[in-house]
């Protein structure tokens, strides 16, 4: 059985999957494949081990009939895959969850102290050599202990940073989602409320939502003017989810104080005036890039090939179209 894995992963994953000898394993290297490319490739591949950049559209699926079985992302996310065509082509889908909740919740934390104390430009300006001597003044940002933290999208992510928010900065947790989560409320002493309400009462919001056409541009216009103009946005779930030049406006005009982004509306091209503000954080979609995650990612991922492939089962983290 043949399984092409789209880009190069760490070696737990393809050690996992050589230990099967009947996987013939084609291994890419490189820049992402385009369209053109992976239609090739697929072609009488048995599973596809893809990443994010990787579009798994209809006639990428359509390319791997008859044989394609499975499509393992090599993510959490799956905006990536045409879901609703791999469920007609009888072609299972997954991703790798869960192992990789707290990298990224730590980086939206990163975001949210590195926004709020100005850590990228006083890095900058440290090294520019214009620290002369101490100044009260110098690079003011507001403290985050008893804060209001607004979470949009309660989910695995969202409640492992109300977590460490709540335990380490004693922040009062607000959440919004399509879902009610009682028992992360209890445990973390967490308030559901409206969006609105969120939008209009936090200090800083952190977005970790699903990307779904029900939450494309979620955050706009009207959203960033609800927002308190000292409040900071953190984002590290989708780039769709923000309507970027709404973003824009918003921290070059102050109806906001700042923002930390890991994700782009057409990643990677990032709109092109947010590279001039300094009141952004803009980090290269590194929200899961620890060692720790990317190492048990790619067990997972070999984990779903071997359970579709070889025990003829459906892969352990299948996502439901
Ligand atoms: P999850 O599925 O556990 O949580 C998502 C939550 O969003 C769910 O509780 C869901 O009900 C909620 N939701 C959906 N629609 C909503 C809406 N309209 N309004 C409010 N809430 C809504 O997912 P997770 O593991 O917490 O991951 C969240 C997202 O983070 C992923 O989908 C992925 O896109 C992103 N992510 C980014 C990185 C990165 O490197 N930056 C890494 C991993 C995951």
């Amino acid at each position: 059985m043949k399984v092409l894995i789209t880009r190069e992963i760490p070696r737990a994953g393809v050690d996992l999957l050589r230990k099967h000898p009947s996987l013939e394993l084609d291994i890419r290297k490189g820049p992402p494949l385009s369209e053109a490319e992976l239609i090739k490739a697929v072609d009488g591949k048995d599973a596809i081990v893809s990443v994010l950049p990787d579009q798994i559209n209809e006639k990428v699926l359509n390319a791997g009939k008859p044989t394609l079985r499975l499509v393992a992302n090599y993510a959490v996310g799956f905006d990536n895959i045409d879901i609703k065509t791999a469920a007609s082509l009888g072609i299972y889908v997954s991703n790798t969850p869960g192992n990789l909740t707290e990298s990224v919740a730590e980086h939206a934390l990163a975001l949210m102290i590195s926004s709020a104390r100005n850590i990228v430009q006083a890095d900058k300006y440290v090294r520019a050599g214009s620290y002369k001597y101490w100044s009260p003044m110098l690079f003011l940002g507001p403290v985050l202990t008893k804060k209001t933290l607004g979470i949009i999208g309660f989910g695995r992510i969202g409640q492992y940073l109300a977590k460490i928010a709540k335990g380490g900065f004693d922040m009062r947790i607000l959440y919004h989602d399509i879902q009610r989560f009682d028992k992360g409320e209890q445990e973390i002493g967490a308030m559901y409320t409206s969006l609105d309400d969120l939008l209009e009462n936090s200090d800083f919001i952190s977005i970790h939502v699903n990307l779904m056409p029900s939450t494309k541009h979620l955050i706009g216009e009207r959203e960033l003017k609800k927002m308190k103009p000292t409040a900071y946005l953190i984002n590290t779930s989708r780039g769709q989810v923000i309507d970027e030049a709404a973003l824009y406006t918003a921290l070059k005009d102050g109806w906001i104080e700042g923002a930390g982004i890991d994700v782009y509306e057409n990643e990677p091209k990032i709109y092109s005036g947010l590279t001039e503000l300094d009141n952004v954080t803009l980090t290269p979609h590194i929200g899961s890039a620890t060692r720790e995650a990317r190492v048990e990612m790619s067990r997972m991922v070999a984990e779903n090939v071997v359970e579709v492939l070889i025990n003829g089962r459906p892969p352990k983290n299948l996502i439901k179209p």
